[in-house]
């Protein structure tokens, strides 16, 4: 898996593209799209960090190999998790449920997409119809080695590759704005 950085920076990403592509706020009135929409981005970046969560387990009981990247990085639980959150989010304001549940769910599958192009095991994808793993053919991130422990150089490298992506991503949405703001 990639550390936070890399999972924060394409959540960041998707609610930038969201927002470019889709400037209106809850009241259907056009916003100015290069205006960044703290709500919106909060959402997405806690949606692409939430299957994760199952590291909490890892870290409790001293077995991440156990707890982590089980069932929760799945296409099915990021459905689950998208209609539970947004269910409640649009309980307690008055969020559209399909927008907010695109947001949420693009954010969760972002992770399970950027894990299986990590090193490691794979995610199981189709859980629970298969316990397969699944993952890319070719690995974009260097990611997080639980194995070498919490301290290990090698993590200077993960952080070293994740860094340069969140630069990408700034500097590609930087780009994309200019663009934007180009066309009017
Ligand atoms: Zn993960």
């Amino acid at each position: 898996m990639p550390s936070p950085i890399a999972h924060i920076a394409a959540g960041f990403a998707i609610s930038r593209m969201y927002q470019i592509a889709k400037p209106e706020d809850q009241d259907g009135i056009v916003e100015d799209a290069h205006h960044l929409d703290f709500a919106a981005t909060g959402i997405i970046v806690f949606a692409s960090m939430l299957p994760d969560a199952d590291a909490i387990l890892g870290i409790l009981f001293s077995d991440f190999g156990a707890y982590h990247n089980q069932f929760t990085h799945s296409l099915f639980m990021g459905l689950v998790s998208a209609v539970i959150c947004s269910t409640l989010l649009c309980l307690l304001s008055d969020r559209k449920f399909m927008q907010t549940l695109t947001m949420i769910l693009s954010g969760y599958w972002i992770h399970v997409l950027l894990d299986s192009m990590t090193p490691g095991r794979g995610v199981m994808l189709l859980w629970p119809w298969s316990n397969n793993r699944f993952q890319t053919g070719w690995k974009f991130f260097y990611g997080v080695h639980w194995s070498e422990g919490w301290f290990s150089l090698h993590h200077l490298l993960t952080l070293f590759t994740e860094i340069i992506f969140g630069f990408f991503i700034f500097f590609a949405i930087r780009f994309i704005d200019f663009r934007m703001k180009g066309r009017g």
